[in-house]
């Protein structure tokens, strides 16, 4: 796996229910630079999750000694269960000149962006809460209990937006324009002088 000889740029995406974040996020994947580190969890997996390949599935007392270890880049609880970027593999990617993506939630990108302030964090959100509410309902697929929390933990998850560098939206049928935008974002990020401190002095000497 390699996909340059600069290092990788973090890129973190978080999103609430029905941003629509995992449609951006595997058209995304299916670029040739973009990887996608496996996360951790306590979580139970759902029907058809695969150990290794959606995540690694751990029990407490294990996730717990990889943070005590060190070994997670970031950590955090959501609706019960730990969830968790393994550092190693995070770090892998990097070296190896590929993008690396992480789909987290706020708490965890918040961390992220402390210890690897290089990072570039992305807030996709649906047009608006009305919409999103439609969406969900739309969906069909929950009960009124669980929207109602979705939406409750929307509100939480939008206080963290201060440490976000960009906002996405993902309108209705807009999923080519969020992905369009996000790649934008990436492309002008790897320009940065600040991530090219050598531009002068190679311009010359090569
Ligand atoms: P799910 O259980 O639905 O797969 O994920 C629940 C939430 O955990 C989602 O918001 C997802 O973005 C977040 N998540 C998944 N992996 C990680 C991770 O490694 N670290 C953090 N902080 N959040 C994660």
């Amino acid at each position: 796996m390699s996909c340059g000889t600069k290092k990788g740029l973090l890129i973190v995406v978080s999103g609430p229910a029905g941003s629509g974040k995992g449609t951006v996020l595997s058209r995304l994947l299916a670029e040739d630079n973009y990887r996608y580190s496996v996360s951790a969890t306590t979580r139970a997996p759902r029907p058809g999750e695969v150990d290794g390949v959606n995540y690694h599935f751990l029990t407490e007392a294990e996730f717990r000694r990889r943070i005590a270890a060190d070994e997670m880049l970031e950590h955090a609880e959501y609706c019960g269960n730990f969830y968790g970027t393994p550092k190693k593999e995070a770090y892998a990617v990097l070296d190896s000149g590929c993008n690396l993506l992480l789909e987290i939630e706020v708490a965890g990108a918040a961390q992220i962006k402390k210890k690897y302030p290089e990072a570039v964090l992305i807030m996709l959100l649906p047009p608006s809460f009305a919409v999103q509410e439609s969406r969900l309902r739309g969906r069909g697929t929950e009960t009124e209990e669980k929207i109602k929390q979705r939406l409750a933990r929307t509100r939480e998850e939008l206080t963290y937006i201060g440490d976000y560098d960009y906002v996405v939206y993902n309108y209705d049928n807009g999923i080519d324009e969020a992905v369009a935008d996000i790649r934008a974002i990436v492309r002008a990020e790897a320009h940065a002088l600040s991530r090219n401190p050598e531009a002068c002095r190679s311009y010359f000497e090569t």
